[in-house]
């Protein structure tokens, strides 16, 4: 079995750029695999020789009872019951939001590792991107942007050697 990733994180901290990025020009959808549902959207991608697969998810709204959120919240926790590790993004522009800090208890309890990863951090300084988010607990963040795929490479053998 390959390793399963998967994309969590509040809407549009990046995600979906994230997962095109991770499985562009592959034939993304592996509906047949075994032991995997169908109503999520998993990809393949790889690093060097090391293939894996990934699941993005719709969202992570927290308060909501019902409706679309509510589905989106199911959706990545049957995700993230389905991965190896989990790939948690955060936004660096917008900062620290209060659905991160739920998402990061959330995840806890999972027992899943965790990456903490500021997205978006094209031309910001390390420090500036990362600084709000060391008080979420997971460690020391990594920086990328999955738009324009700076660290990209290294985030995704560091979450591979975590699965
Ligand atoms: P999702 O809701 O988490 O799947 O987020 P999307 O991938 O749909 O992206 C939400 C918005 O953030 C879009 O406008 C993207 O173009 C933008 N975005 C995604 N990744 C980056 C990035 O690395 N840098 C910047 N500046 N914007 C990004
Ligand atoms: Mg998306």
């Amino acid at each position: 079995m390959k390793p399963v990733i998967a994309l969590v994180g509040r809407p549009n901290v990046g995600k979906s750029t994230l997962f095109n990025r991770l499985t562009r020009s592959r034939d993304a959808l592996v509906a047949d695999l075994p032991g995997l549902t169908r109503d999520r959207h998993y990809g393949e991608g790889r690093v060097g020789n090391r293939p894996f697969l990934v699941i993005d998810t719709g969202g992570f709204e927290p308060v909501a009872k019902e409706g679309i959120m509510f589905q989106m919240a199911l959706q990545t926790k049957q995700a993230v019951a389905e991965a190896d590790v989990v790939v948690f993004l955060v936004d660096g522009r917008q900062g620290m939001t209060p659905h991160d800090k739920t998402i990061t208890d959330f995840l806890r309890k999972s027992g899943r590792p965790v990456l903490l990863v500021v997205n978006k951090a094209e031309g910001m300084r390390y420090t500036a991107a990362v600084s709000d988010f060391y008080e979420l607990g997971l460690g020391d963040p990594y920086a990328i942007s999955g738009a324009h795929g700076d660290g990209v490479h290294d985030l995704v053998q560091e979450a591979l050697d975590k699965a």
